[in-house]
């Protein structure tokens, strides 16, 4: 399967923002810190943006399609996106894609995704950190659990889904909007409250600002 390309195609120079972006993500794509972890390092494209979405970990399956949120989690969370007027490239292409960590942890026994360690968390969030130093995003979507985790202090998914927060995070003042894991592990956003409060949260999305800039002319 070929992988996508992620450098700047187009004819357009990149500006001096964009360069460091493109250093970071090639160091990113370089790291090996967490024995336990399985590469690649799944990264997005340079797409320095002001919304900055952060994942949990990449899946089995995006280590060969060579993007988040490239299998069944991202065709719901994508699909939550267009019910709210931006479709997945227009999103891929104008925001941009972290996670807690951007290796595949691997399996548990049971079956499931294995949850990254604390150190595995520790290690990666340097990544994040260079990133929001780098973009200074003011919209943040974390993702699931251990994103929301990252962002806000410990809640039940049913107190922190449908509301936005205003923090500060890796020391760039941001607006929050959390959003549960879209993956066909859970169904927590199958029923209620989660449908509900689901729905509230895309709302409050699409009446953000930052959102409504950056996705306006497309
Ligand atoms: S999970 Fe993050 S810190 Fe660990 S090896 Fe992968 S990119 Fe590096």
């Amino acid at each position: 399967m070929s992988k996508p390309d992620r450098t700047n195609k187009s004819n357009v120079p990149m500006s001096a923002n964009q360069n460091k972006l493109a250093e970071h993500i090639a160091a990113l794509q370089a790291c090996t810190l967490c024995p336990s972890m399985i590469g690649p390092v799944i990264t997005h494209a340079v797409v320095s943006s002001k919304i900055y979405l952060c994942g949990q970990a990449p899946g089995v399956y995006e280590g060969d399609l060579g993007r988040p949120f490239a299998w069944t989690a991202g065709k719901t969370l994508f699909k939550w996106f267009s019910s709210i007027g931006v479709d997945e490239e227009i999103f891929r292409s104008h925001a941009y894609i972290g996670a807690v960590c951007r290796c595949f942890p691997g399996k548990t026994s049971s079956g499931g995704d294995r949850v990254p360690t604390l150190a595995e968390v520790k290690n990666c969030s340097r990544w994040m950190e260079a990133e929001f130093k780098l973009l200074q995003p003011q919209l943040v979507i974390p993702v699931g659990r251990l994103a929301i985790d990252v962002f806000l202090p410990k809640q039940k998914l049913s107190e922190v889904i449908g509301k936005q927060y205003h923090k500060e995070a890796f020391g760039t003042a941001c607006d929050i909007i959390p959003l549960p894991h879209p993956s066909g592990a859970s169904s927590w956003f199958k029923v209620e409250p989660g449908i509900t409060l689901t729905k509230e949260a895309l709302v409050l999305l699409s009446a953000h600002p930052v959102w409504n800039e950056t996705f306006k002319q497309i």
